[in-house]
């Protein structure tokens, strides 16, 4: 295997914080996690032990890598919209790479018991739409200034009305 974060080819098989069985690099300490193994340990651990994260995440700085088991360009990852944390995903080995510290990130968010669901297109789906959502908001809102609060307010209220077409289009046919 070669490492997707520095090239060296010199891993072990470890256990990482909780038993959890990965490949890590002797160089970076970044460790391969087989989904499948991730689950059959999941398994055996019904309530996954909490420890304060200590290490810095290192976020990874956008360049492309390749996994380690078959070659190919791995997927980027977002955990969530807002934490800059993104894993690198091959979908054909069902493997996520960790860099050295991910992991700890990934339990101080308490998402370290979702690795699966986080590379399921649901949950890549789900961020991704947040974060559309935010970036629709911030233009409303730089667009609409101080009226924009107003605005959610009754966007909030129209959206629980059973006539809510009706009032729409009343409201879009008032003259100017
Ligand atoms: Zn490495």
């Amino acid at each position: 295997m070669i490492c997707p974060a520095c090239a060296s080819t010199h891993f072990q098989s470890t256990r990482i914080e909780g038993g959890l069985p990965a490949e890590q690099c002797e160089a970076c300490r970044g460790v391969l996690v087989d989904l499948e193994r991730y689950r059959a340990w999941r398994k055996t651990m019904p309530a996954v032990a909490l420890a304060a994260a200590t290490a810095e995440a290192s976020v990874t700085d956008g360049a492309v890598r390749l996994c380690p088991r078959t070659g190919r360009i791995m997927a980027r990852l977002k955990v969530d919209n807002h934490h800059p944390l993104r894993l690198d995903y091959s979908a054909a080995a069902q493997a996520i790479w960790l860099d050295a510290g991910e992991w700890d990130t990934l339990m101080s968010l308490d998402f370290h018991g979702q690795l699966d669901e986080i590379a399921s297109d649901r949950w890549q789906a789900s961020v991704q739409e947040a974060a559309s959502r935010e970036r629709i908001e911030q233009a409303m809102q730089a667009r609409f200034g101080d009226d924009f609060a107003e605005l959610a307010r009754m966007r909030a209220w129209l959206d629980g009305r059973p006539n809510r077409g009706e009032m729409l289009a009343f409201l879009g046919a008032l003259k100017d």
